[in-house]
């Protein structure tokens, strides 16, 4: 059993640390929503009235929070959770946030930090099969598995402070531009007469293969699991991906990388949000993109 500190109890930390509850350890919790607390410790936490609070004490402590600023100030700042952590404490960041600010954040705590983004989202957070990239270094990496596997299907190693936001940010990068160009495919299939599952039956099994379209199909039938089989309710919002493609754009500003696909890929979901999509799944773009011809 571990003592563990968890700040930011909200769709993705309220189920992650309720599974650090279930697995046996000493959690103490704090969110500056008290309901989400209350639930927490409902569940078996112990609720504490500050982040700080939360930090003192614990053998981990974990934030997962909503950006950048909220991690600076949680840890750094008002928060003041590093400075209350044991100097011996192994403190992780969960949210997604920019690499940049990753660094900061690990390079000013004084301790052996780990930025730790997820992907697998709130169903993944709640049945423990999230994916965690991790930056940081390798003994406190070695420290945490164990629990992240608790809240997890796969802990990967990335490297330093900051490889576990780059992965995601590339990755997510990835992700969304196969997505729009699935869902563009889609649309001309409907042009030319091609029906949904033929386009399915052969782009899944030839070159055009993706996880846009094997797990995540834009459009209903072919994959009965895809949002598209319900009016794409999220999954993973549009919102929350047009913020990871911003992330990726400013770290791509900051290094002179190119990425003009992850460029329009952004411009696009942000055209999506300004249309009011933001709150649907990210595969819902295809409803904007029939639209827009
Ligand atoms: P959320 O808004 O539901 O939860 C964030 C919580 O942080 C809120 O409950 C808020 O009250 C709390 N908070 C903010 N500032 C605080 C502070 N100073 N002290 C204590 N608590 C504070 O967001 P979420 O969906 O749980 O996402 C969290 C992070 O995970 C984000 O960075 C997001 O990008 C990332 N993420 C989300 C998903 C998803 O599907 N929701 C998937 C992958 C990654």
């Amino acid at each position: 059993m571990a003592r563990i500190g968890f700040v930011g109890l909200g769709n993705m930390g309220g189920p992650m640390a309720r599974n650090l509850v279930k697995a046996g350890h000493a959690v103490a919790v704090f969110d500056t929503v008290p309901d989400l607390v209350a639930r927490c410790a409902a569940a078996g936490a112990a609720p504490v009235g500050s982040a700080a609070d939360a930090a003192r004490d614990a053998d981990l402590v974990f934030t997962m929070l909503p950006a950048g600023q909220h991690v600076r100030d949680a840890w750094l700042g008002g928060g003041r959770m590093a400075a209350a952590s044991r100097p011996d404490a192994v403190l992780v960041d969960c949210s997604t946030i920019d690499v940049a600010a990753a660094r900061e954040v690990a390079a000013a705590s004084g301790r052996a930090f780990l930025d730790a983004p997820v992907s697998g989202g709130v169903m993944g957070a709640e049945g423990a099969t999230l994916t965690f990239m991790v930056g940081g270094p390798q003994p406190a990496f070695a420290q945490a598995e164990p629990i992240l596997k608790q809240m997890g299907r796969a802990a990967i190693h990335c490297g330093e402070a900051g490889a576990g936001q780059a992965a995601k940010a590339c990755n997510n990068m990835i992700l969304a531009a196969t997505m729009i160009v699935t869902c563009e495919a889609f649309v001309l299939a409907e042009k030319l007469g091609l029906s949904h599952q033929a386009l399915f039956d052969v782009a899944s099994k030839s070159s055009g293969q993706s996880w846009s379209l094997t797990t995540y199909c834009p459009v209903p039938g072919p994959v009965p699991g895809s949002p598209a089989n319900r009016d794409y309710a999220p999954g993973f919002s549009a919102a929350l991906m047009a913020k990871d493609l911003g992330l990726a754009a400013q770290a791509a500003a900051e290094t002179g990388a190119a990425t003009p696909m992850g460029a329009k890929a952004l411009e696009l979901y942000q055209a999506f949000l300004e249309a009011g999509g933001g709150g649907t799944d990210f595969s819902g773009i295809i409803r904007m993109l029939r639209g827009a011809a």
